[in-house]
């Protein structure tokens, strides 16, 4: 079968990419395949009652089907070019920008209208940081919620479904290079293209390195966070999340100068667990529904870790501490922040007179015994620092999840186009090294898209 263009992966960079395609060239014969389901199939296990850790399923469902890895996320569209991923480099902050906000105007077409948009911190806040040590980063966040994005991307599947050839549970194999174009290989058969958008994400990472070695592609890995998920009263936190709903605040530690950050904070929210080729790590989701609203915010507290030669394998090191607690805990470890100071795991009788109430059922234990201990002094300093701006952060019944583990792709070398030394070959999205987040993301698919239509 011959297309003009086959994207590979449908998550918000492959999803983006199509959209932008049908709109602009509704001509070209465009087909998406996809590993994972569709949409309405995509269904993890874990319920928290029957099944309560991950039973590894051969297509993980949190991260792979129509919508990816952001399909059950928090929906939480950062516009910004101070995070989320470096797509501002190739093609300049203000393009970057104008795409999110160009992002932003579908996905409210689509079913997103009326969500609230929360704009940078006024300079009250921000002077409360600096004085403290802490650094509030700018940006303007679209919050969907789990439940409107979930809408939102059914709504774009809809008006795409007869205009775009979707493959579902359809891994691609391969792609060859071959004479004018791609052949992309799958169980079902060989399919040849033009032009060729690769967008796999995180979870095709390995898949990505495979085929950048085998077509002789440059990249480049020498960066992972990991850190912890923190969980406290929502009291807390609100005059920032009611205000900012995200803050993303840095703060470099006294002891080692190493960068800790808060991500993805999550008010109101639930903590829950995330699988990474077969890991078990932690992550979090809050919901637009008030119904669904918990009497917890989470976030992450993340250490950023860069190698230098002659290490290279920076996802292999957070994968081994994850590892680490799923050895100890059979999946996500739980410890008070109380238990930690004093050097003691947390015990399931300390978690139950807890005044924090957990939102995801994790084993009680030491982190100490899983984190390197410059890490583990890198939160516990930025957790004293945060108390300053929001009391009651290093309270005692501050809960602790770990690990949690911010894997970053390989970059892979592409140019100002998104494009690889192969013509016609794209690569964009988190499976690229370029971008990390659903804006970023979703912003390069339309961008490859226009350049495909000769914008
Ligand atoms: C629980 C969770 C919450 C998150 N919350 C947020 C948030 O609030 N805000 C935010 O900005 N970001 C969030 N993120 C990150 C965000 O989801 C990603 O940055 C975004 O999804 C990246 O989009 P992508 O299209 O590049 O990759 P993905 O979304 O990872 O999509 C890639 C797709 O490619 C498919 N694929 C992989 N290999 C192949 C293959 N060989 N053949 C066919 N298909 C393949 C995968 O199955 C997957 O569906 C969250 C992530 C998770 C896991």
């Amino acid at each position: 079968m011959q297309y003009d263009v086959i994207i590979v992966g449908g998550g918000p960079g492959g999803i983006y990419a199509a959209y932008e395609l049908s709109q602009k060239k509704p001509g070209l014969k465009v087909a998406l395949f996809e590993l994972g389901h569709p949409l309405e199939k995509r269904k993890c296990p874990i319920d928290g009652v029957k099944v309560k850790s991950c039973v590894k399923c051969p297509v993980c469902a949190i991260m792979s089907g129509f919508g990816g890895a952001g399909a059950f996320s928090d929906g939480k569209y950062n516009i910004t070019n101070q995070f989320g991923g470096t797509l501002y480099e190739k093609i300049g902050a203000r393009k970057a920008t104008e795409l999110m906000w160009y992002v932003d105007g579908v996905n409210m077409a689509h079913g997103g209208e009326g969500t609230k948009i929360y704009k940078a911190a006024n300079q009250d806040i921000k002077k409360k940081c600096l004085q403290n040590g802490l650094n509030l980063l700018d940006a303007e966040v679209r919050h969907l919620g789990t439940d409107v994005n979930y809408i939102v991307l059914k709504n774009l599947y809809a008006e795409m479904k007869d205009k775009i050839d979707f493959f579902f549970d359809t891994p691609v194999q391969t792609i060859d290079a071959v004479e004018g174009g791609y052949n992309v290989v799958t169980d079902k058969g060989v399919y040849s293209c033009d032009k060729c958008i690769v967008s796999v994400g995180r979870s095709g990472s390995k898949w990505m390195e495979n085929l950048c070695k085998k077509l002789d592609i440059p990249t480049e890995s020498n960066r992972v966070d990991i850190g912890v998920r923190v969980e406290l009263p929502a009291v807390v936190f609100s005059h920032l999340t009611d205000e900012l709903y995200e803050s993303k605040i840095v703060y470099k530690t006294q002891k080692y100068e190493d960068n800790v950050r808060t991500f993805c904070m999550n008010p109101k929210g639930i903590v829950v667990n995330e699988n990474t080729n077969g890991i078990v790590t932690v992550n979090g989701h809050s919901f637009e529904d008030p119904s669904k609203h918990t009497e917890n915010t989470n976030f992450a507290l993340l250490v950023n870790k860069h190698f230098s030669e002659p290490f290279h394998d920076s996802n292999g090191y957070g994968e081994s501490i994850a590892r680490l607690s799923n050895m100890l805990g059979g999946g996500v470890l739980v410890q008070r922040f109380g238990d930690l100071v004093r050097g003691r795991r947390s015990t399931e009788s300390r978690i139950e007179e807890c005044t924090v109430v957990p939102t995801l059922a994790a084993t009680p234990g030491d982190l100490s015994l899983v984190l390197p201990k410059r890490i583990l002094d890198g939160i516990v300093e930025m957790i004293y620092a945060l108390d300053k701006i929001a009391p009651g952060t290093a309270n005692d019944d501050t809960l602790l999840y770990g690990v949690e583990v911010k894997f970053y792709n390989m970059e892979v070398g592409v140019d100002e186009n998104l494009e690889t030394s192969y013509p016609g070959l794209y690569v964009i999205g988190d499976g690229s090294g370029v971008t990390h987040s659903l804006s970023h993301a979703s912003a390069s698919g339309v961008y490859v898209a226009r350049r495909i239509a000769g914008e």
